[in-house]
Protein backbone atom coordinates (compact mmCIF):
# COMPACT_ATOMS: atom_id res chain seq x y z
CA UNK A 1 0.00 0.00 0.00
CA UNK A 2 2.46 2.36 0.44
CA UNK A 3 3.29 3.91 -2.35
CA UNK A 4 6.20 6.56 -4.51
CA UNK A 5 4.65 9.78 -3.32
CA UNK A 6 4.86 11.23 -6.84
CA UNK A 7 2.39 8.80 -8.47
CA UNK A 8 -0.57 10.50 -7.93
CA UNK A 9 -4.46 8.65 -7.76
CA UNK A 10 -6.48 10.79 -10.17
CA UNK A 11 -10.05 10.08 -10.60
CA UNK A 12 -12.28 10.62 -13.90
CA UNK A 13 -15.07 12.81 -11.74
CA UNK A 14 -18.00 11.26 -14.30
CA UNK A 15 -17.32 7.78 -14.00
CA UNK A 16 -15.10 7.57 -10.50
CA UNK A 17 -11.90 5.41 -12.32
CA UNK A 18 -8.97 5.43 -11.36
CA UNK A 19 -7.01 7.36 -13.90
CA UNK A 20 -3.84 7.18 -12.30
CA UNK A 21 -1.78 6.35 -15.32
CA UNK A 22 -2.91 9.76 -16.87
CA UNK A 23 -0.55 12.59 -15.54
CA UNK A 24 -2.14 16.09 -14.72
CA UNK A 25 0.08 19.29 -13.91
CA UNK A 26 0.06 19.40 -10.05
CA UNK A 27 -2.38 22.23 -8.50
CA UNK A 28 -0.22 22.21 -5.33
CA UNK A 29 3.13 20.90 -5.00
CA UNK A 30 5.48 20.97 -1.91
CA UNK A 31 8.76 20.29 -2.70
CA UNK A 32 11.56 19.55 0.01
CA UNK A 33 9.33 22.11 2.12
CA UNK A 34 10.65 22.09 5.62
CA UNK A 35 9.80 25.07 8.29
CA UNK A 36 11.80 26.09 11.55
CA UNK A 37 10.24 28.85 13.53
CA UNK A 38 12.36 31.79 14.73
CA UNK A 39 11.89 30.39 18.60
CA UNK A 40 13.90 27.23 16.80
CA UNK A 41 11.04 24.87 16.81
CA UNK A 42 11.36 22.53 14.19
CA UNK A 43 7.91 21.85 12.68
CA UNK A 44 8.64 20.34 9.25
CA UNK A 45 11.31 18.47 7.19
CA UNK A 46 11.54 16.81 4.29
CA UNK A 47 8.09 17.31 2.94
CA UNK A 48 7.45 16.45 -0.65
CA UNK A 49 3.67 15.60 -2.23
CA UNK A 50 2.04 17.13 -4.50
CA UNK A 51 -2.18 17.58 -5.44
CA UNK A 52 -3.37 16.86 -8.48
CA UNK A 53 -6.93 17.85 -10.74
CA UNK A 54 -9.33 15.17 -9.20
CA UNK A 55 -7.44 14.08 -6.12
CA UNK A 56 -8.58 14.36 -2.50
CA UNK A 57 -5.53 14.08 -0.27
CA UNK A 58 -5.86 13.69 3.52
CA UNK A 59 -2.91 14.51 6.12
CA UNK A 60 -3.06 12.29 9.48
CA UNK A 61 -0.58 12.65 12.13
CA UNK A 62 -0.07 13.19 15.77
CA UNK A 63 -1.16 16.19 17.39
CA UNK A 64 1.36 18.92 16.96
CA UNK A 65 3.66 17.01 13.95
CA UNK A 66 2.98 20.30 12.12
CA UNK A 67 -0.28 19.60 9.97
CA UNK A 68 -2.17 22.99 10.12
CA UNK A 69 1.54 24.58 9.60
CA UNK A 70 1.29 22.85 5.83
CA UNK A 71 -1.88 24.20 5.23
CA UNK A 72 -0.85 27.69 6.62
CA UNK A 73 2.15 27.30 4.23
CA UNK A 74 0.18 26.52 1.30
CA UNK A 75 -2.46 29.10 1.95
CA UNK A 76 0.47 31.90 2.22
CA UNK A 77 -0.35 32.76 6.01
CA UNK A 78 3.12 31.67 6.83
CA UNK A 79 6.48 31.44 4.99
CA UNK A 80 8.32 27.88 4.77
CA UNK A 81 12.46 28.46 5.43
CA UNK A 82 13.00 25.65 2.96
CA UNK A 83 12.03 24.27 -0.17
CA UNK A 84 8.98 25.22 -2.58
CA UNK A 85 5.35 25.48 -2.34
CA UNK A 86 3.70 26.20 -5.47
CA UNK A 87 0.50 26.77 -5.89
CA UNK A 88 -2.15 29.31 -7.91
CA UNK A 89 -3.12 31.27 -4.93
CA UNK A 90 -5.65 32.68 -6.63
CA UNK A 91 -7.59 29.73 -6.54
CA UNK A 92 -7.44 28.46 -3.41
CA UNK A 93 -10.17 28.04 -1.04
CA UNK A 94 -10.01 27.45 3.13
CA UNK A 95 -12.23 26.09 5.25
CA UNK A 96 -10.42 25.94 8.76
CA UNK A 97 -11.92 24.73 12.31
CA UNK A 98 -13.52 27.70 12.96
CA UNK A 99 -16.00 29.12 10.48
CA UNK A 100 -14.71 32.80 11.03
CA UNK A 101 -18.18 33.97 10.19
CA UNK A 102 -18.65 37.55 11.01
CA UNK A 103 -21.25 38.25 13.66
CA UNK A 104 -22.89 41.37 12.88
CA UNK A 105 -22.89 39.96 9.16
CA UNK A 106 -25.71 37.58 7.67
CA UNK A 107 -25.04 34.01 5.99
CA UNK A 108 -25.60 35.84 2.59
CA UNK A 109 -23.07 38.73 3.28
CA UNK A 110 -21.09 36.30 5.60
CA UNK A 111 -20.92 33.90 1.72
CA UNK A 112 -20.36 37.25 -0.20
CA UNK A 113 -17.25 38.48 1.67
CA UNK A 114 -14.21 37.08 0.11
CA UNK A 115 -15.73 37.90 -3.04
CA UNK A 116 -16.28 40.98 -2.13
CA UNK A 117 -12.90 41.49 -0.91
CA UNK A 118 -11.80 40.47 -4.20
CA UNK A 119 -13.72 43.28 -6.15
CA UNK A 120 -16.31 40.98 -7.76
CA UNK A 121 -18.92 43.06 -9.08
CA UNK A 122 -21.86 43.37 -6.67
CA UNK A 123 -24.19 41.52 -9.54
CA UNK A 124 -22.05 38.91 -10.26
CA UNK A 125 -21.04 38.07 -6.38
CA UNK A 126 -24.93 38.05 -5.26
CA UNK A 127 -25.69 35.79 -7.89
CA UNK A 128 -22.33 33.52 -7.02
CA UNK A 129 -23.10 33.32 -3.19
CA UNK A 130 -27.18 32.44 -4.08
CA UNK A 131 -25.56 29.64 -6.22
CA UNK A 132 -23.15 28.84 -3.29
CA UNK A 133 -26.01 29.05 -0.42
CA UNK A 134 -28.15 26.46 -2.38
CA UNK A 135 -25.22 24.14 -3.13
CA UNK A 136 -24.52 23.88 0.47
CA UNK A 137 -28.18 23.83 1.93
CA UNK A 138 -28.92 27.12 3.30
CA UNK A 139 -31.09 28.00 0.96
CA UNK A 140 -34.08 29.87 3.36
CA UNK A 141 -31.26 31.14 5.93
CA UNK A 142 -29.66 34.02 3.69
CA UNK A 143 -31.27 36.58 6.31
CA UNK A 144 -30.29 34.87 9.88
CA UNK A 145 -27.18 35.36 11.78
CA UNK A 146 -24.30 33.29 12.33
CA UNK A 147 -25.74 33.05 16.70
CA UNK A 148 -29.21 31.67 15.02
CA UNK A 149 -27.32 28.70 13.16
CA UNK A 150 -26.39 25.35 14.46
CA UNK A 151 -22.88 24.33 14.45
CA UNK A 152 -22.87 22.03 11.24
CA UNK A 153 -24.61 25.50 9.51
CA UNK A 154 -22.05 27.96 10.09
CA UNK A 155 -19.49 25.67 8.68
CA UNK A 156 -21.88 24.99 5.35
CA UNK A 157 -21.99 28.62 5.58
CA UNK A 158 -17.96 29.06 5.56
CA UNK A 159 -17.88 26.66 3.33
CA UNK A 160 -20.05 29.00 0.32
CA UNK A 161 -17.89 31.51 1.08
CA UNK A 162 -14.82 29.67 -0.26
CA UNK A 163 -16.71 28.16 -3.13
CA UNK A 164 -18.10 32.00 -4.52
CA UNK A 165 -14.32 32.20 -5.64
CA UNK A 166 -14.86 28.70 -8.00
CA UNK A 167 -11.15 27.38 -6.11
CA UNK A 168 -9.18 25.29 -7.93
CA UNK A 169 -8.02 23.67 -4.84
CA UNK A 170 -9.67 23.58 -1.21
CA UNK A 171 -7.63 23.62 1.75
CA UNK A 172 -9.58 21.95 4.81
CA UNK A 173 -8.17 22.41 8.57
CA UNK A 174 -10.08 20.04 10.84
CA UNK A 175 -12.98 21.58 9.44
CA UNK A 176 -15.58 19.05 11.37
CA UNK A 177 -14.04 18.58 14.44
CA UNK A 178 -16.35 20.02 16.56
CA UNK A 179 -19.14 18.59 15.31
CA UNK A 180 -21.02 15.49 16.58
CA UNK A 181 -20.52 12.49 14.55
CA UNK A 182 -24.21 12.62 12.36
CA UNK A 183 -23.58 15.90 11.49
CA UNK A 184 -19.88 15.33 10.65
CA UNK A 185 -20.62 12.31 8.53
CA UNK A 186 -23.31 14.22 6.56
CA UNK A 187 -21.04 16.98 6.22
CA UNK A 188 -18.79 14.36 4.89
CA UNK A 189 -20.54 13.54 1.96
CA UNK A 190 -21.88 17.02 1.05
CA UNK A 191 -18.01 17.60 0.63
CA UNK A 192 -17.87 14.62 -1.54
CA UNK A 193 -20.11 15.33 -3.01
CA UNK A 194 -19.08 19.25 -4.23
CA UNK A 195 -15.63 17.39 -4.89
CA UNK A 196 -17.44 15.81 -7.94
CA UNK A 197 -19.82 18.30 -8.63
CA UNK A 198 -17.67 21.42 -8.38
CA UNK A 199 -14.41 19.77 -9.41
CA UNK A 200 -11.78 21.14 -7.07
CA UNK A 201 -8.79 19.35 -5.56
CA UNK A 202 -8.65 18.77 -1.80
CA UNK A 203 -6.07 19.05 0.59
CA UNK A 204 -7.76 17.89 4.28
CA UNK A 205 -6.41 17.47 7.77
CA UNK A 206 -8.06 15.34 9.85
CA UNK A 207 -7.28 13.33 13.62
CA UNK A 208 -9.95 10.86 12.35
CA UNK A 209 -8.87 8.06 9.92
CA UNK A 210 -12.33 7.03 9.47
CA UNK A 211 -12.71 10.29 7.87
CA UNK A 212 -9.72 10.19 6.38
CA UNK A 213 -10.15 7.06 4.30
CA UNK A 214 -13.75 7.90 3.64
CA UNK A 215 -13.36 11.23 2.03
CA UNK A 216 -9.95 10.56 0.11
CA UNK A 217 -8.19 9.34 -2.60
CA UNK A 218 -4.99 9.33 -0.77
CA UNK A 219 -4.20 9.34 2.46
CA UNK A 220 -0.66 10.89 3.70
CA UNK A 221 0.84 9.54 7.31
CA UNK A 222 2.83 12.39 9.49
CA UNK A 223 5.36 11.48 11.54
CA UNK A 224 5.83 13.34 15.12
CA UNK A 225 7.52 16.46 14.55
CA UNK A 226 9.27 18.01 13.33
CA UNK A 227 6.88 16.34 10.76
CA UNK A 228 7.80 14.64 7.37
CA UNK A 229 5.56 12.03 5.58
CA UNK A 230 6.31 8.43 6.07
CA UNK A 231 3.72 6.60 4.45
CA UNK A 232 1.15 7.26 1.69
CA UNK A 233 -2.07 5.28 0.70
CA UNK A 234 -4.19 4.97 -2.38
CA UNK A 235 -7.94 4.88 -1.50
CA UNK A 236 -9.15 2.20 -4.08
CA UNK A 237 -12.85 3.11 -4.01
CA UNK A 238 -14.86 5.14 -6.46
CA UNK A 239 -15.63 8.63 -5.71
CA UNK A 240 -19.66 7.49 -5.70
CA UNK A 241 -19.20 6.79 -1.59
CA UNK A 242 -22.23 6.14 0.80
CA UNK A 243 -22.22 5.90 4.22
CA UNK A 244 -22.03 1.96 4.44
CA UNK A 245 -18.41 1.77 2.93
CA UNK A 246 -17.56 2.68 6.55
CA UNK A 247 -18.36 -1.09 7.43
CA UNK A 248 -16.77 -2.92 4.59
CA UNK A 249 -14.31 -5.31 5.17
CA UNK A 250 -11.97 -3.59 2.79
CA UNK A 251 -12.58 -0.18 4.70
CA UNK A 252 -11.91 -1.40 7.79
CA UNK A 253 -8.92 -3.00 6.25
CA UNK A 254 -7.46 0.03 4.84
CA UNK A 255 -8.20 2.07 8.16
CA UNK A 256 -6.00 -0.86 10.26
CA UNK A 257 -2.94 0.09 7.81
CA UNK A 258 -2.94 3.41 8.51
CA UNK A 259 -3.80 3.38 11.70
CA UNK A 260 -0.61 0.73 12.43
CA UNK A 261 1.46 3.01 10.43
CA UNK A 262 0.35 6.05 12.75
CA UNK A 263 0.89 4.34 15.74
CA UNK A 264 4.69 4.05 14.34
CA UNK A 265 4.92 7.00 13.37
CA UNK A 266 3.77 8.25 17.27
CA UNK A 267 7.23 6.52 18.06
P1 LIG B 1 -0.67 20.20 14.22
O1 LIG B 1 -1.57 20.98 13.31
O2 LIG B 1 -0.14 18.95 13.59
O3 LIG B 1 -1.26 19.93 15.57
P2 LIG B 1 0.91 22.64 14.16
O4 LIG B 1 1.23 22.80 12.72
O5 LIG B 1 -0.16 23.49 14.72
O6 LIG B 1 0.64 21.09 14.49
O7 LIG B 1 2.24 22.93 15.01
C1 LIG B 1 3.44 22.20 14.77
C2 LIG B 1 4.45 22.56 15.85
O8 LIG B 1 4.89 23.89 15.65
C3 LIG B 1 3.89 22.48 17.26
O9 LIG B 1 4.89 22.01 18.10
C4 LIG B 1 3.55 23.93 17.58
O10 LIG B 1 3.64 24.17 18.97
C5 LIG B 1 4.64 24.67 16.83
N1 LIG B 1 4.24 26.02 16.39
C6 LIG B 1 3.13 26.34 15.68
N2 LIG B 1 3.11 27.65 15.44
C7 LIG B 1 4.24 28.17 16.01
C8 LIG B 1 4.79 29.49 16.11
N3 LIG B 1 4.21 30.53 15.54
N4 LIG B 1 5.96 29.64 16.78
C9 LIG B 1 6.58 28.58 17.35
N5 LIG B 1 6.12 27.30 17.28
C10 LIG B 1 4.95 27.11 16.63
Amino acid sequence: MVKDMRSPAVFDMQTGTNMTETKTPALLDFDNVAMTFPDGTRALEDISFSVHAGEFVTVVGPSGCGKSTLLRIASNLEANTSGTCSVDRDSIGYVFQDPTLMAWRNVKRNVELIAELHNVPKAERQARAAAAIELVGLKGFEDKYPRQLSGGMRMRASLARSLVMKPKVFLFDEPFGALDEITRERLNDEVLHLFQSEGFAGLFITHSITEAVYMSTKVLVMSARPGRIVASFDVPFGVNRTHDLRYEPAFAELCGEISHSLRGAHQ
